[in-house]
């Protein structure tokens, strides 16, 4: 008899890369019954090559691509000893990436291109129900797209809730009664059954909206690392795993480029009080971080946090000189182009802000066209610097702390900071550094705040 609440476990790439981490995760579907709903991604690297297979290239690439993806898919289907229905269905796939790619060097519309990329959970969604039939699981793979309806951006969709919340409660809340669902993460469709896709790193998204639809008691998202940590452990080798943070501080984290979670994630946890829970799928014996609306005594510092790939426009104009709308006008010509601007500093006749791919679509088509070049040149002079990196320092009061600056600035005593943010938030810092700065700032943050008992 499965119990009535609700457990939605999303498993990323790594979860679901081979045999071995597949079984892995089915087992954790095994031990709580209340595990009911699996949300997928692509095994791990399937995204990245359709996404290589999307951009211009050469038929031999393309044939090569194909192959590393069947390859991939292949290795598990045969671990699974090729069962015949689970095989024709990922022959269709891998077929139909075959066809939409050719198809691509013809027609290049953002639509192809997110029908293409929906491929790769379209096959971990299938050969994951299929590894836990094997251990004997009554589970079914289920099409998201009947219940995730989006808008029409393709590649970086919005979900639209009451629609979801409705097709979801009318196809799949009765499908979980009785079987574990397995479903895709990243992908949707619009009004039109068109196939869209809610841009890099989505299946936490997905997740956490079918939990909100379905009211689930909690999310879990599986991983490879054994939580959220005050680091990329990646990164530092003193990372500090955290048993608990607030969703402010993970919405925070994951803002700020912590890969771990994706930035949208928290959205329909804090709506609902859904709890988010993030643990390792091949050691989920050593638990892991839970998200929660309230906890008690939230630090000054939390975690660090770090984002690549940022892009650094600084604009000067005379005009701005006790004049106003320049601001207005400059802001409206980024909304236009769908640029969302993230921090800002101004003096008087300068603008810096800064522009993150976060914000740009799954087959990560630049954010700054020529086009909007052209027109911001048209009222001032335009500079742009690219691959410069975002850290943040994450915590609570840290604009009302006395204290604070005096602890970063001395860390930051031999660094060259291109720009620092301070004072808008209570949870941030943020200062933008050269790539080569990086990992000795990190660490060297991570003493001083985490690891310094005099601070
Ligand atoms: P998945 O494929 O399961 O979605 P991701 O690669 O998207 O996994 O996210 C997990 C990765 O996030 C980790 O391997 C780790 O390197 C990175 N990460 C970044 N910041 C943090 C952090 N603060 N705590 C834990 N992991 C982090
Ligand atoms: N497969 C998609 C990606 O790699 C979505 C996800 O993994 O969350 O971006
Ligand atoms: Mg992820």
């Amino acid at each position: 008899m499965l119990s009535d609440s609700l457990v939605v476990a999303k498993f990323g790439g790594t979860s679901v890369a081979n045999s071995e981490a597949l079984a892995l995760s089915a087992a954790i579907i095994g031990a709580d019954t209340r595990r009911r709903l699996v949300v997928v991604s692509a095994a791990g690297g399937v995204t990245n090559l359709l996404v290589e297979l999307t951009s211009v290239i050469s038929a031999e690439l393309r044939y090569q691509l194909l192959k590393d993806i069947a390859t991939i898919q292949y290795r598990m289907l045969d671990a699974l000893g090729r069962p015949a229905d689970v095989a024709a269905i990922i022959d269709g796939l891998l077929s139909r990436m075959a066809v939409l790619s050719e198809r691509l060097a013809e027609d290049r519309s953002k639509a192809l291109k997110d029908e293409l990329l929906a491929c790769g959970e379209l096959c971990s969604s299938q050969l994951f129900a299929a590894t836990l039939r094997q251990q004997g699981i009554n589970a079914i793979s289920f099409d998201v797209r009947t219940v995730m309806r989006t808008d029409s951006y393709f590649g970086r969709a919005e979900p639209q809730l009451e629609m979801i919340a409705h097709l979801a409660q009318l196809h799949l809340a009765p499908l979980l009664k009785d079987q574990v669902v397995v479903t895709q993460g990243f992908i949707g469709r619009d009004s039109e059954q068109m196939t869209t896709t809610l841009g890099r790193g989505g299946s936490d998204y997905s997740a956490a909206l079918l939990a909100e639809a379905l009211g689930a008691i909690a999310v879990e998202i599986w991983t490879d690392v054994a939580g959220i940590y005050s680091t990329d452990p990646r990164l530092a080798a003193n990372a500090k795993p955290l048993a608990e943070i607030s969703f402010n501080e993970a919405a925070e984290m994951a803002t700020f480029g912590a890969k771990v979670l994706h930035p949208a994630t928290i959205l329909p946890a804090v709506r609902r009080g859904i709890e988010v829970f993030v643990g390792s799928s091949r050691e989920p014996e050593r638990g892991g971080t839970w998200i929660r609306n309230r906890i008690n005594n939230p630090p000054l510092y939390r975690a660090i946090a770090v984002r690549r790939d940022q892009t650094l426009v600084t604009l000067h104009s005379l005009q701005m000189l006790h004049a106003r709308g320049f601001l207005a006008e400059t802001f409206a010509t980024l909304a236009r182009h769908k640029i969302s601007v993230d921090l800002i500093t101004t003096s008087e006749v300068n603008v810096a802000l800064t522009l993150d791919k976060t914000g740009s679509d799954s087959s990560g088509e630049g954010l700054l066209s020529d086009q909007l070049l052209t027109e911001l040149a048209e009222h001032c002079r335009v500079q742009v610097e690219q691959n410069l990196v975002l850290v943040a320092i994450i915590g609570n009061r840290i604009a009302s702390t006395p204290g604070v600056c005096r602890q970063v600035f001395e860390v930051l005593e031999q660094v060259n900071v291109r720009m620092i943010c301070q004072g808008a938030s209570p949870h941030n810092l943020c200062v933008l550094v050269n790539e080569q700065e990086v990992a000795s700032l990190v660490a060297a943050l991570h003493g001083r705040l985490f690891e310094d008992l005099s601070a």
